[in-house]
């Protein structure tokens, strides 16, 4: 608290003697303001001085919320008006004018002296509108204080798993290519049967593509381990990689030319594609 004294601060302590006083408890006061702008009308705030409604803990989060709804359910009863408005301002712009987080109740009538105004265009238009939504998901701090420490290990040895068990399929993938491509590629030089090379070919692009996909699928959960390691926006023990890509990305099962030309890949079935390539023109021109 600054030298200014908080005139909410004040009503909190019990010292304001003028001040209309709902209710006040440990943790919050209601009280009517100043000049209430219908009958009824009520500020409900946390006893802790808090300029910002982004500052308080997820305890007094909870604690006001269920303070505001309490009395609009006392003041809906006492003057029965058509409808409320739960309305919290931050910063000036929004016109917060005393810097003590505060919730307004507000009584409303058809005929009321109250005004509130909003625009009747989108503020952006749709392709921007995803942008936005992608980058405040991107920051949002859900995960963090919601999921507990254990959940989000257990979380991530899942995805461990999954990122083990495709670097595996990844290796067994060229453990049985293998032998298919010295059978056919041996038999095609042994026996000049360029139609033989052709099927090994065949074999090792379909391998290729196979084990691309591998890859791509371990990068996919990798990266969803960091965002749930960092404690991203990403729901306990969800497994869908997707969460981890831009919105809106497709997932599909082709590789991308990322994973095709990576090094697991483009060393591996690039000689072997030449060699096949080579020996099926070779023998097709004994
Ligand atoms: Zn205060
Ligand atoms: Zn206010």
């Amino acid at each position: 608290m600054s030298n200014d004294p908080c005139p909410f601060c004040i009503i909190v302590k019990g010292e304001d003697s003028s001040a209309r006083v709902l209710y006040r408890d440990q943790d919050v006061t209601a009280f009517f303001p100043l000049m209430p702008a219908t009958r009824g009308h009520t500020l409900v705030i946390p006893n802790r001085h808090v300029a910002e409604h982004v500052d308080l803990t997820d305890a007094e989060s909870r604690q006001l919320g269920s303070a505001v709804r309490r009395t609009a359910i006392g003041v809906r009863s006492a003057v029965s008006p058509d409808g409320i408005n739960i309305i919290q301002s931050t910063g000036s712009a929004a016109t917060q004018t005393i810097p003590h987080v505060h919730f307004h109740v507000v009584p409303r009538w058809s005929d009321d002296d109250v005004s509130l105004v909003w625009p009747d265009r989108a503020a952006e238009d749709p392709d921007a509108q995803d942008q936005t939504l992608a980058l405040v998901r991107s920051v949002l701090p859900f995960g963090s204080s919601d999921v507990s420490p254990e959940d989000r290990r257990q979380h991530l040895s899942f995805i461990q798993a999954v990122v083990t068990r495709m670097s595996q399929a990844s290796s067994s993938a060229k453990t049985w290519l293998l032998p298919i491509v010295t059978l056919t590629y041996g038999y095609a030089v042994t026996k000049q049967q360029w139609v033989v090379a052709v099927m090994g070919l065949i074999a090792v692009i379909i391998f290729g593509v196979l084990d691309a996909n591998y890859l791509k699928q371990e990068r996919a959960f990798r990266k969803l381990y960091d965002r749930v390691a960092v404690g991203s926006a990403i729901p306990a023990f969800s497994m869908n990689p997707a969460l981890a890509g831009p919105a809106g990305a497709k997932v599909n099962y082709w590789p991308d030319w990322e994973d095709l030309r990576s090094w697991a890949v483009a060393p591996v079935y690039g000689p072997l594609l030449l060699g096949g390539i080579a020996i099926a023109v070779w023998a097709h021109c004994q």
